[in-house]
């Protein structure tokens, strides 16, 4: 199977509607590129939302990219800059974390992390789409579920999936990932074969994390391997759903945004 009969196996498993309004969000490197031309190409409604982090010349590369994808796609972009509407970069803003008590050894791409989730979901909310579609890959997958076993914890991977298996929550939009099944090597040859402006470079503040080692070690195998991985991740997924417990979801005392304590992850990580 090609890479496009795989990504239309993917989301008919989704069950992606035609009618459905897609954000798809942005970031300019290859994965998240494909995604966005892929389901415009089969006459999906979607429109592009890209977080400019202010990490100086990397990240007005990865945001020119997105412009230009977006045009010629034709599609509407949004933009959230980070300095405007947070007061500074990334880049400051993670520093000044890890110089608090409780950011203490946090890694760089963790916090980044918590943050572009958070306000992927308030702004998709506020523009009322129905789904958020990713770039995360089948290298991506393969590597969460991984760790999560290499911490004894696959109950963490419980709300992974090609569709977010999180507690229905309308303040939660449901986020897809329709190169779920798709290695990273196959997308990185069709974003080239079909000339799409992609940033390749890897973020440069993406230095320190345990996903980087396990990346190295994961990339030793074929990637008929690693669909193994994500076949047992599908057969046992049904069981490790069972292994959590009932989430009572709350919304965040200071910022309202759904969260699984009374603070939620971003408004604990910028307290003083
Ligand atoms: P990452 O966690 O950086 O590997 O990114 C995973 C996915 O999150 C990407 O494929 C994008 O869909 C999305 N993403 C990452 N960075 C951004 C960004 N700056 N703006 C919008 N979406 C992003
Ligand atoms: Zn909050």
């Amino acid at each position: 199977m090609n890479l496009e009969q795989k990504f239309k196996q993917t989301l008919s498993k989704i069950k992606l509607n035609k009618k459905d309004k897609i954000l798809v969000a942005l970031s300019g490197g290859k994965d998240s590129t494909t995604v966005a031309y892929l389901l415009n190409k089969f006459g999906y409604n979607i429109e592009g939302f890209h977080i400019n982090l202010g990490m100086g010349q990397y990240s007005e590369r990865c945001f020119k990219a997105v412009k230009k994808l977006c045009e010629q796609l034709d599609i509407k972009l949004h933009v959230y800059d980070i300095k405007k509407e947070m007061g500074s970069s990334m880049c400051y803003i993670r520093t000044a974390i890890q110089n608090k008590k409780h950011g203490k050894g946090l890694k760089n791409c963790a916090i980044c992390g918590v943050i572009k989730k958070l306000v992927m979901n308030r702004e998709a909310r506020k523009l009322k789409v129905d789904k958020i579609a990713t770039g995360h890959n089948l290298d991506d997958e393969a590597q969460t579920f991984f760790m999560n076993i290499l911490k004894g914890s696959p109950q963490l991977s419980a709300n992974s999936g090609a569709v977010t298996q999180n507690t229905k929550d309308k303040k939660f939009i449901t986020r897809i990932k329709p190169l779920f099944y798709i290695a990273e090597n196959d997308i990185r040859t069709f974003s080239q074969k079909m000339k799409l402006p992609v940033v390749y470079e890897h973020c440069p503040c993406a230095i320190d994390s345990y996903r980087i080692q396990v990346r190295q070690f994961m990339n030793k195998l074929t990637t008929k391997e690693k669909e193994n991985i994500m076949k047992n991740f599908d057969i046992l997924s049904p069981k490790i759903q069972k292994l959590k417990t009932e989430e009572k979801l709350n919304y965040c005392e200071i910022c309202g945004e759904p969260s699984r304590n009374k603070i939620c992850r971003m408004c604990e990580l910028v307290k003083e």
